[in-house]
């Protein structure tokens, strides 16, 4: 199948080709020329599978320059009982009669981004042996904080790859920060910069398009691509896991064959729900994509005026994944709002680019609100969230997903839709058990416990066990402890790569 770049629909690659480059050479982003439809073949073959087969079954549409083979070697390298600690790899847990919490962080670094970038690092090699490229590829990474250790584990010793993570010096939590400064491999690099993730992801896309560099990259036959979710090859190894529990719901007798629900999204850079979209396009039966942001409510504003506009106060919140201005996946919403005008799509993303805003006429916006809704939540709804649902359904969120569940009571409350919800838990309470513990009413615990002490007191708070990939890290060496501003990200990958 062919992909297009947002910016440019003559530029059409093949699915390897798309992530192997990661983003088009003119900064757009590659969307599939059409979206497979999920057939009730397709539904009934995905039931009767584990999720390595649900998986396979499903990136075989949507990637059918893969062969068979090659696609199911890397979901069965991805997804299995070495790498998550749930034999169901997503799990669907009942939370009541019209709550479902989908949990995403069972892998090795306890957030819902190893779902991809476990199975994208195969998916890269694959494309990269079957197009004979002989170059080696640097994988450029901006994180809010989950995506790099994900990519770090992901990508470690992978051949013919090398990995550059850069994250906010000040803007991820202690686990976060541990899980990347600890990260062992002979092809990692990773570097703290002063400045937020928007100031990261800015930079990298900028060192992506640098002539300059490309030319002397080629020159030591090297070559960028991307493990972020502008990459293709992250978003769909995410729309596996909406197919994925709606079928387990209609297992459970949760759900019946066909019905609609809804799905409660804690968002950034708006790669997981636009996952749920493109579910939703195939034809799973989504009714509403709820789409939950934190204090950096952007996207928020945005479902709700049609305006965009990233000139705001950036805040450093307890969910650090989500605090982001430039959601980068909107771009391929946008492509679809505007009925696939890439013209319309150069000419949003230039006024972003030269305004930080942009606005979207009515009839796109009326398109859009038919399908998202969007709320966010402050720093004390966020905290009065993760208490609310412990003391009323005994269960344990971390802040980001109770960015989601903030806002889906607000949807409930304003729409009255109650319809059955698909709360999408991001990550483990663990990797936040700071903030989680403050929530619950424990107080600060920084100053009496330490970090791994916090997480037994969590054990017990939860009933939940802390889980193996954050005990490992106890007594880790810190490996990394390159700093460097914005401006220098350039020369520090030059130097990482030994270009200078
Ligand atoms: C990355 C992340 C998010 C945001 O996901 P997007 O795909 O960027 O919208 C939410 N929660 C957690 C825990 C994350 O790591």
């Amino acid at each position: 199948m062919q992909y297009v770049s947002t910016r440019n629909k003559t530029l059409k690659v093949s699915s390897m080709e798309a992530i192997k480059y990661g983003i088009s050479q003119e900064g757009g982003l590659f969307v599939p020329i059409k979206i497979p439809s999920l057939t009730d073949d397709l539904l009934n073959l995905m039931a009767k599978s584990d999720y390595a087969g649900r998986a396979a079954a499903l990136l075989a549409q949507f990637l059918p320059e893969y062969s068979r083979e090659d696609i199911d070697e890397s979901t069965k390298g991805a997804y299995n009982e070495k790498t998550f600690d749930s034999p169901s790899i997503a799990p669907v847990v009942k939370l009541s009669e019209d709550l479902f919490s989908l949990e995403l962080w069972h892998g090795p670094t306890c957030a819902f981004k190893d779902i991809a970038l476990q199975v994208l690092p195969k998916l890269m090699t694959k494309a990269l042996k079957n197009t004979q490229e002989n170059a080696k590829i640097a994988i450029l990474v901006a994180t809010s904080g989950d995506t790099g250790k994900a990519a770090l584990e992901g990508f470690k010793d992978v051949d013919q790859t090398s990995i550059i993570v850069f994250y906010p010096e000040n803007g991820v939590s202690d686990m976060q920060w541990l899980q990347m400064v600890s990260q062992e491999g002979t092809n990692v690099h990773v570097a703290a910069i002063e400045g937020n993730f928007d100031d990261a992801q800015t930079a990298v896309k900028s060192i992506f398009a640098d002539e300059e560099l490309k030319i002397r990259m080629a020159n030591a036959n090297l070559r960028f691509s991307s493990a972020n979710s502008i990459n293709w090859g992250r978003l769909v190894p995410q729309i596996v896991y909406y197919i994925s529990a709606y079928i387990d719901m209609i297992e459970n007798k949760w759900l019946e064959k066909g019905e609609s629900f809804n799905v409660a999204v804690p968002t950034g850079n708006f790669g997981n729900i636009l996952a749920a979209y493109y579910a939703k396009a195939s034809g799973l039966p989504i009714h509403k994509l709820i789409c939950a942001s934190n204090s950096n409510n952007v996207l928020a504003d945005f479902l709700n005026t049609g305006v965009y506009d990233a000139r705001r106060k950036f805040f450093n919140t307890v969910s650090p994944s989500m605090d982001i201005l430039i959601s980068s996946n909107l771009e391929r919403l946008l492509f679809e709002l505007a009925n696939r005008d890439d013209a319309k799509v150069r000419s949003w993303m230039t006024d972003l680019k030269e305004n930080q805003r942009f606005d979207i006429e009515k009839e796109a916006l009326n398109r859009l609100e038919s399908m998202f809704w969007g709320g966010w939540a402050d720093e004390s709804q966020t905290k009065m969230a993760i208490n609310s649902t412990h003391k009323t359904l005994n269960y344990v969120l971390d802040p980001h997903t109770a960015v989601a569940k903030w806002v889906l009571d607000e949807y409930r409350n304003q729409m009255g839709d109650y319809r059955k919800c698909l709360l999408v838990s991001t990550a483990s309470p663990f990797k936040f058990a700071d903030d989680v513990l403050k929530a619950l009413n424990y107080g600060d615990t920084t100053e009496v416990l330490d970090k791994f002490d916090r997480l037994d007191l969590l054990s017990e708070v939860s009933g939940m066990n802390v889980p193996a990939a954050l005990v490992q890290l106890k007594g880790k060496k810190i490996i990394h402890t390159t700093r460097c501003t914005k401006s220098d990200m350039k020369t520090t990958v030059e130097k990482m790569l030994g270009l200078n």
